[in-house]
């Protein structure tokens, strides 16, 4: 076991899988079990334990805000769109399978700094495009509660193996709600960090706008102890920021929290209920709830999408055959003839239609009815989310409107996963953090809600979770491993 580490803070979680990892054998005998269990989940697209060395330059990007070796000998998987040297960058698409990533973002070398390892990397929607882990050229994610459901998506992987007890945290990427629809479907905690809190230096981009590197977690305590280690200004990111110094947190029975009760039609009864037990339970912590008029959420599907594939058009763009891609079958002496074969062969179906969408959206003449529309709404969304903190500490809504579903035909279709997004991506468009809790099992499967915050109030995202964390145990899936259980097998 790692000794002589600040052990003040550290939540308990992080030193039991610290023990499971520093004991003889303790990662070989981790991955044996993890590989075997994976296999019901395909969560995983690479596992390697002893891999996990922190590389160059690890130490000069660590943060000034983290908290010394609070995460020593803790493993951590990474979804596969976020690079860490050495390790798969396949983004899930075949146009980059076999990639390996030749250097690594600051987010994941501030985590190696403070101790923590690499162990692996996850599965996702292919470029982190979709709602559900299905269009990925590994294959499906499958949900550990519930082998016929979805895990969520795109970091499906993520959520599902912090689910199943196989690492305490993942890293996922959050642009319309990545992070916390599978986080809710999976039955952990995820937080999209407010924009520009987290680096994104080595995380592959879809809308560059939107993207902000975010954490699954099995507890909040660890997915704090994630965020702390790494937020804050980097060079190589210049949308990221320095972090105000945190505002005293309010008396727990000082919080206000608003229920905008006013966007909640359609919303299915299980997820009603959902919300309805978090708030029982956030009452009975002496907090107060009210309901707050957010206006329509009408125009958040649609402008959220417009601004999400444009960006995404001229992000992918750079995929032309000649730096990266898939080039055997084919040789031309025609660039144009070999980009368009790269292109067709590496793109799936959904990554194809937004390229499509996004390319029509910017197209000369058209710039004003629909970028420049979708950009007007944003800053009108982002308005009213603001009047709302004016009133109250933090709303509470749900994750997504819908339980998880079913996978493939018998699930949602894609038009319908991307109408499902409209409470995620709120935060994305006015750049808000959020954080999706644990809320309750219904019929077997988990539903999680979201609490949302002002801009850099993560702190008050993670005092709600504590407060319901302290009330109730985070579900656990049929067959979850844990540290406890890898420390009891065989001694
Ligand atoms: N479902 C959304 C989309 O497909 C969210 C994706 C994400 O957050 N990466 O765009």
């Amino acid at each position: 076991m790692v000794t002589g580490v600040i052990d003040k803070g550290r939540p308990a979680a992080v030193a039991a899988w610290s023990a499971v990892m520093g004991r003889d054998g303790g990662a070989r005998r981790w991955q044996e079990a993890v590989l075997a269990a994976d296999e019901a989940i395909n969560g995983f697209v690479e596992v390697d334990a002893a891999r996990a060395a922190p590389g160059p330059g690890a130490a000069e990007r660590g943060s000034d805000t983290g908290g010394g070796q609070m995460l020593a000998g803790v493993p951590f998987a990474v979804k596969d769109n976020i690079a860490v040297e050495g390790f798969s960058l396949s983004c899930g698409s075949a146009l980059l399978r076999g990639l390996a990533a030749p250097y690594t973002a600051t987010a994941v070398a501030r985590l190696q700094r403070a101790g923590a390892h690499v162990v692996g990397k996850t599965n996702l929607d292919e470029f982190g495009m979709g709602s559900s882990s299905e269009h990925s050229c590994f294959g499906a994610v499958r949900n550990p509660w519930d082998a016929t459901v979805v895990a969520g998506g795109s970091s499906g992987g993520s959520a599902a193996v912090v689910a199943a007890g196989l690492v305490p945290f993942a890293l996922g990427s959050d642009t319309g709600g990545s992070v916390r629809q599978p986080a809710s479907f999976c039955g952990v905690y995820g937080l999209k960090p407010t924009y520009g809190a987290v680096s994104r230096f080595g995380l592959v981009a879809y809308a560059s706008s939107l993207d902000v590197i975010g954490v699954t977690a099995a507890d909040a305590a660890t997915a704090r102890a994630a965020f702390e280690t790494m937020r804050g200004v980097d060079q190589f990111d210049q949308s990221s920021v320095d972090y105000p110094a945190p505002a005293a947190a309010a008396a727990s029975d000082r919080l206000v929290v608003g229920i905008p009760e006013d966007v909640l039609d359609g919303v299915d009864p299980a997820v009603r209920r959902a919300l309805q037990a978090v708030r029982g339970r956030l009452e009975e912590a002496g907090i107060r709830c009210v309901p707050v008029q957010l206006g329509s959420l009408e125009y958040v599907v649609p402008a959220y999408y417009v601004i999400a594939t444009a960006e995404a058009s001229a992000n992918l763009a750079r995929y032309d055959g000649v730096r990266y891609g898939v080039r055997d079958g084919y040789a031309s002496a025609d660039a144009e003839e070999m980009t368009i074969a790269a292109r067709s062969a590496g793109f799936g179906a959904e990554v194809k239609l937004r390229i499509l969408v996004g390319t029509y959206v910017l197209r000369s003449g058209f710039q004003e009815q629909y970028y420049q529309r979708a950009q007007r709404i944003r800053t009108l969304i982002r308005r009213s989310f603001e009047h709302a903190f004016g009133e109250v500490d933090l709303l509470l809504m749900p994750t997504f409107p819908v339980p998880p579903f079913a996978r493939g035909d018998a699930g949602l279709d894609a038009f319908q996963q991307k109408q499902g997004d409209l409470f995620t991506c709120t935060a994305n468009l006015t750049g808000h953090p959020a954080l999706s809790v644990p809320g309750i099992v219904d019929g077997g499967l988990p539903i999680g809600v979201q609490f949302m915050a002002p801009y850099f109030r993560e702190d008050l995202l993670f005092q709600a979770a504590a407060l319901l964390a302290a009330q109730t145990e985070a579900p656990r899936p049929p067959g979850y491993l844990g540290p406890h259980s890898l420390l009891a097998e065989d001694g």
